[in-house]
């Protein structure tokens, strides 16, 4: 039998570590700890807190989620842009979820966090000590009149699904002339610079093939700028003037007629305007999903209202919340989750310990956008999402908000590695990479610094 050797074997060695997780038969009536959704979060947080528990209590920790594959979403910005196969951003739930873990297979149908239970969709109830609710983002595609009827053809597509994610490439090679419009809604979205990094790898594209003189680039956001962080936004404003791509703020997608390729945006102050596009690349709405939005968890626009520090429910002490489903006001990433997770384990495990004061572990909003450029550079774009602060990892000279190949490769062979092998067996921590960081304390004022 071959050895692996070298990184590849490594990678290999590292996966033995990982699961082969099967469904229960049925659930149990009560778990010590429930969470839903087996996406990034889930398995984040699983992951870690089997390291901090005994073996004897691993099968106490159920993730709730009815899903047979688990996907690599950053993939897809690759899958669209750069022609990769849809294949490598899936993997079997069951390799994904930790083996020890009860995985339930099975969608939750509500909450009812006055009783400490939840409702599955198949019927059945499930009690737990804790519950940790990492759901997702719902993309609303339908929310746009005319996208469902036209995503897919017509030269309309998306990055933000893993079915289409192919056409988006299958679209750039075929189009050699005329005019591609890129669009943002106004609405939370998964990683905030996707909707413009693929604009990006359009144009390096259609520069390689040589026909991006003959295509104009339009990138329509529904936000007043085109990021966030204004370290990277005044970067990539440049960069994207520099590629020719003219942006237009504040205009977002409100109707497609495929066939006719128009589509409709609605400007500030209501005003219509039609555009006759050749490539249009959609990301559409998006929303925490329905079962959240309409369940007594949900802040007043629908995601689940938590404490932006600890990640602790406002009302309910034994529910926690984190990644995209959450209230967490930062960017939506993986990145973000990584360091979401670790907080969320210390202060689960708080509660487990019926330590519910040393529930106080604080996340500082740290999130992180792999802005892939095109021509094989990215501009790593660290930033904190409650102060919009850079928050570079590496010390000058090096300059995160300049593209560069370095990033460039960690993007496109690293950090799709260091998920499936690392993140499933709860090494990794993102910016701290194999480190668990040092707990930060959210910090209570008391009565003399509040009156000072
Ligand atoms: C195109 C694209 C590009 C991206 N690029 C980057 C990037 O470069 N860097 C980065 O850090 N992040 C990136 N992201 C964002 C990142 O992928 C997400 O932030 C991350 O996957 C969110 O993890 P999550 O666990 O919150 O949700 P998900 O990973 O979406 O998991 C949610 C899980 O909940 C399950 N679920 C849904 N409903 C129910 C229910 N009723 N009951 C039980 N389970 C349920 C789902 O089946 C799913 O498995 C990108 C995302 C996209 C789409």
């Amino acid at each position: 039998m071959m050895r692996p050797r070298g990184v590849r074997g490594f990678f290999s060695l590292s996966r033995l570590l990982g699961g082969h997780a099967t469904p229960v038969q049925s659930p149990a009536a009560k778990y010590r700890v429930a969470i839903i959704g087996g996406g990034s979060a889930g398995v984040s947080v699983a992951s870690q807190l089997m390291k901090k528990l005994p073996k004897s209590l691993h099968s106490e920790i159920a993730i709730i989620e009815p899903s047979d594959k688990h996907f690599y979403q950053p993939y897809w910005t690759m899958v669209g842009g750069l022609g990769l196969d849809k294949e490598k951003s899936v993997l079997p739930m069951s390799k994904v979820i930790p083996t020890g873990v009860s995985w339930v297979k099975e969608g939750c149908a509500t909450f009812e966090p006055d009783s400490n239970s939840i409702s599955l969709k198949g019927g059945g109830k499930v009690e737990y000590d804790v519950l940790i609710v990492t759901a997702g983002l719902q993309q609303n595609f339908g929310l746009v009149p005319g996208l469902m009827d036209t995503i897919g053809k017509n030269g309309v597509s998306s990055i933000y699904s893993y079915e289409y994610s192919s056409k988006v490439w299958e679209n750039i090679e075929a189009t050699k002339q005329g005019k591609a419009i890129f669009t943002n809604p106004g609405t939370a979205v998964n990683c905030g610079g996707a909707p413009q990094k693929i604009a990006y790898l359009a144009d390096c594209a259609w520069r390689q093939k040589g026909v991006r003189e003959k295509i104009e680039i339009d990138f329509c956001t529904a936000t007043p700028g085109i990021f966030a962080c204004p370290t990277y936004r005044a970067a990539l404003e440049k960069i994207m003037a520099e590629k020719s791509i003219t942006p237009h703020v504040k205009t977002n997608l409100v109707e497609v007629d495929g066939p006719g390729k128009v589509a409709i945006f609605e400007k500030e102050g209501g005003e219509r305007v039609k555009k006759e596009f050749d490539f249009l690349h959609v990301t559409p709405p998006m929303s925490a999903p329905d079962f959240i939005k309409n369940s007594p968890l949900a802040n007043s626009i629908g995601f689940v209202d938590v404490d932006k520090e600890t990640c602790q429910h406002t009302q309910f002490a034994n529910v926690f919340s984190l990644g995209d489903c959450s209230s967490l006001p930062t960017s939506k990433t993986y990145s973000a989750i990584s360091s979401q997770a670790p907080v969320v384990v210390h202060n689960v495990m708080a509660m487990l310990d019926s330590k519910p004061q040393n529930a106080t572990a604080a996340y500082d909003g740290y999130t992180a956008c792999p802005v892939l450029v095109g021509g094989n550079k990215l501009m790593l774009a660290e930033f904190n999402g409650y102060t919009m602060d850079a928050m570079p990892t590496f010390a000058p000279p090096l300059d995160q908000a300049k593209p560069n190949t370095l990033f460039y490769i960690m993007k496109r062979w690293i950090f799709e590695q260091v998920y499936w092998h690392f993140m499933p067996v709860g090494m990794w921590y993102g910016k701290r990479m194999f480190f668990e960081p040092p707990v930060k304390h959210k910090v209570v004022p008391t009565a003399a610094t509040s009156s000072a």
